[in-house]
């Protein structure tokens, strides 16, 4: 069913930034999409309005249980057209967060309608400078005024837009990580694979840690066992393994990246061995150590490719590829964000252009 999306103009727009100043994050466009779930009517309120504050009882259950998913993708520039990298992913991910969170779905093909209308709108806003993209953030939460523990009533399906500028300047460059061996991110039958906000509340003190060994970011083990590689921060990882491309295999605790997904089927396209597999830390440091693994890299919307140049095992520092970045980590990285640009041909029906 496709409903109506009513469209409420904003009176003024606002001046648009330099955007290659701006911090990531802490600027927004002029108008948001919305839409409200209620047991009688389901998602039925789809609307465009001006970019404005929400106005929540301080009972709202999300504040107080965190039924709380989210979304992350971005628009790119194209000369006039402005190009979405796989949106359809993101929403049906967001159907197996909600799904877990006890959360209701949301139609995808409305969904996809509304963002494609709401970037129509502001695509004077896709920065089109070397790098910058308009980061989207689609999120769903609880908003019933309530203390009871139990599924929220009613729900809001929020997407915002926020300019953003290039990660790295001109260039790829290695990253730190220390691998945390008390804190987890997720758990086995747990919300690891759903983007589920409270997962992010959970990694903050580990990442802090990290910060203050002098490390930039986290390497995640699974929450059982403590002994099994499973991301990076907020990103999946990679290796390059005696020349075969390496992850971990999902197992419910890891986020399924759509970036992830995404360099495994461009690796395999471009004739790499891509294998999934459990990766045990003990093992990942004798392969570092005797040279078998010549590439690390984190990999998420954010930043594409993350290359890695040092890497902190049980308080050892194994510094990978003379701290440089590896070949691997940027041939993908180059052929990625060129398909996501449209600068290449995308051999995969991947780009959606509006
Ligand atoms: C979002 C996210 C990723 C990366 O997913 P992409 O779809 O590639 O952006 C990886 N790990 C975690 C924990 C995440 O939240």
């Amino acid at each position: 069913m496709t409903q109506t999306l009513q469209i409420e103009r904003a009176n003024h727009l606002k001046d648009k930034p330099d955007v290659s100043t701006i911090k990531f994050g802490t600027v927004f466009t002029d108008y948001m999409f919305t839409n409200k779930y209620t047991p009688e009517y389901g998602w039925s309120e789809p609307s465009i309005l001006p970019y404005q504050n929400l106005q929540l009882s301080p009972s709202c259950q999300a504040l107080h249980y965190g039924q709380s998913v989210f979304e992350g993708l971005k628009a790119y520039k194209n000369g006039d057209d402005v190009l979405l990298f796989r949106p359809d992913e993101n929403f049906s991910r967001m159907n197996k967060s909600l799904s877990r969170l006890s959360m209701p779905e949301i139609n995808e093909e409305n969904a996809l309608n509304a963002l494609y209308e709401l970037i129509k709108l502001e695509r004077d806003w896709v920065p089109g400078g070397p790098g910058q993209s308009l980061y989207i953030r689609p999120f769903v939460f609880a908003d019933e005024p309530f203390l009871g523990v139990r599924p929220s009533e009613t729900y809001q399906f929020n997407i915002i837009l926020s300019p953003v500028a290039s990660y790295y300047g001109a260039q790829l460059s290695p990253t730190s990580i220390y691998v945390e061996d008390d804190f987890v991110r997720a758990v086995r039958g747990g919300v690891g694979f759903a983007k589920a906000s409270g997962n992010y509340a959970g990694s903050l003190l580990a990442q802090k840690k990290a910060n203050e060994l002098g490390y930039e970011q986290v390497l995640w083990l699974d929450g059982v066992e403590q002994k099994y590689v499973e991301e990076v921060g907020s990103m999946n990882i990679f290796f390059i393994r005696d020349g075969e491309l390496i992850t971990p295999k999902l197992n419910g605790s890891i986020l399924p990246g759509i970036t992830r997904k995404s360099i495994i089927q461009l690796a395999e396209y471009k004739g790499y061995t891509v294998k999934e597999e459990a990766i045990h830390i003990d093992t990942l440091a004798e392969d570092l150590e005797s040279g078998r693994i010549t590439e690390v890299f984190g990999a998420g919307t954010a930043v594409v490719v993350s290359p890695v140049g040092k890497l902190n095992i049980h308080g050892v520092d194994y510094i990978i590829n003379d701290n440089q970045v590896g070949p691997a980590a940027q041939e993908l990285y180059n052929d990625l964000t060129d398909i996501q640009y449209g600068r290449i041909e995308d051999p995969f029906g991947w780009v959606v252009k509006l």
